[in-house]
């Protein structure tokens, strides 16, 4: 009788076992362990998660953490789960000018590069006159790429252009590389010969060390093909207290933007690592998320200066997927949808998995933002990689987008939930080698600046 028993409830068990492990189980991802990692990544204690800070380090810890728990390796070539890199900063400061024996008032000089202190005469740099009739911005762009020692003599005409450059460079420039020392300064004035300069200034120099962390999955046939899934972990940190110390919320908590997208990382790794689900992973799965995104795509442009881009098969990075879609909750949206076949690819496996085959992936509707290129996927995108955003979030209406407002109590984790269950569902046959999306059209990068940044800011999820 015991005996028995102790089979029909081994029968149980794996018959239990049987059922977890079916494409149809549309549940394997749970409520409980999105919420714990979304409560643990938009905490206040956090503060924001901004790149460079204390807090963000907590963050990446804790990421690192869960993908070790989940049974990852760390990438080849790095010890750890943390890709560190450098970012380099400038930031001008005591600018003084004197022209023609007169001195220029601080409102119409400006000056951008990374020398760090600077006594300039009449031959210590070339001398360009820009005029009422030259394009300024081309000038400027060309000098930029030129990275001479250059003065720049600019019509007073150009006034409302020239403030825009001045603020520009008063907020300072970034790069993943050093920069060779030389300067550009701009003067606004009338004058158009320099009979006699004097030019003294210095630039900081500040270094940060920066970290993306990366889990991988090895395939068991097709271990050089990645598929990766990201998102991006830093957000945009925290508000100066007012002097009167009042207690209003300050925190950019980014529960949004992008813990939401972090927490389908680490549930999508926790998914695939478990014995019951990893079976069929043919192809390798990185699990990846950014830092720095909100500076400018920084982790996920150092992240393919050190990866062959022709071995990642495809990327999905998961950006803001907290809200419900306007097409119904539990669907979402992608960026770039038309460039690529993995929107197909990824809703045919919705169909075949699911008896439920209405659509639930749809085209990007907010196309006027041009967010294909303003998330970390474009850093992959550009060098052929089908690497799109798959996002939930209705932006043309979002009041809490990069606001302190974006708190997980705005969120529905429910449907969050359902979104991420979606995802597992949609890439099977990417991950079991079974579908390779075709490639996307490879795009030439903008060429980076010697001096300055470029001046359109990019406005990034
Ligand atoms: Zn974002």
């Amino acid at each position: 009788m015991k005996k028995n028993y102790q089979i029909a409830s081994q029968l149980v068990l794996a018959l239990l076992l049987t059922a977890c492990s079916l494409p149809n189980d549309e549940r394997n991802i749970y409520l409980k362990s999105v919420t714990a990692d979304m409560q643990f990544l938009a905490s206040d204690d956090l503060k924001g998660r901004l790149a460079g800070s204390s807090e963000i380090t907590v963050a990446e810890n804790y990421i690192a953490k869960q993908f070790q728990q989940a049974g990852l390796q760390p990438l080849k070539g790095l010890n750890s789960y943390k890709q560190s890199f450098t970012l380099h900063r400038y930031l001008p400061n005591k600018l003084k000018v004197n022209l023609n024996q007169k001195n220029i008032h601080a409102e119409n000089i400006a000056l951008a590069g990374s020398i760090r202190t600077i006594s300039w005469n009449k031959e210590s740099a070339k001398h360009i006159v820009i005029g009422k009739n030259d394009d300024l911005r081309s000038s400027l762009k060309s000098l930029n790429q030129q990275g001479e020692n250059t003065i720049v003599l600019i019509d007073s005409t150009h006034q409302e252009m020239f403030a825009k450059y001045r603020n520009k460079f008063a907020n300072g420039s970034q790069s993943l590389d050093s920069r060779a020392p030389a300067a550009i300064v701009l003067i606004l004035t009338d004058e158009t010969e320099i009979n006699t300069i004097e030019v003294s200034a210095s630039i900081d120099h500040q270094q940060q060390t920066l970290s993306n962390v990366i889990g991988v999955l090895p395939g068991k046939s097709k271990a050089d093909e990645f598929v990766v899934f990201s998102a991006h972990h830093d957000h945009l940190g925290s508000q100066a207290a007012d002097i009167n110390g009042n207690s209003q919320d300050l925190i950019y908590n980014g529960a949004n933007d992008d813990a939401s997208g972090v927490t389908a990382v680490l549930n999508l790794a926790r998914y695939y690592a478990s014995p019951v689900n990893s079976s069929n992973n043919e192809r390798s799965i990185m699990f990846v998320t950014f830092t720095a995104e909100e500076s400018g795509l920084l982790g996920s442009s150092h992240f393919v200066n050190d990866i062959d881009a022709d071995s990642i098969t495809a990327m999905l990075n998961i950006e803001m997927i907290g809200k419900p879609s306007e097409f119904g909750a539990g669907t979402y949206w992608m960026t770039g949808y038309e460039r690529s076949n993995l929107a197909t690819i990824l809703q045919q496996n919705l169909s075949a998995n699911s008896n439920n085959a209405k659509q639930q992936i749809f085209a990007d509707p907010y196309k006027k933002y041009g967010l294909f290129y303003r998330s970390d996927n474009a850093s992959l995108a550009k060098l052929g990689v089908p690497a799109h955003s798959l996002s939930s979030t209705q932006m043309s209406n979002d009041h809490d987008y990069h606001q302190v407002s974006d708190e997980i109590a705005t969120l529905d984790l429910e449907q969050m939930t359902t979104i991420i269950n979606s995802i597992a569902s949609a890439s099977s046959s990417l991950i079991d080698g079974s579908d390779t999306p075709a490639r996307i059209e490879k795009i030439v990068p903008r060429a980076q600046g010697l001096f300055f940044n470029p001046l359109k800011f990019q406005y990034i999820l």
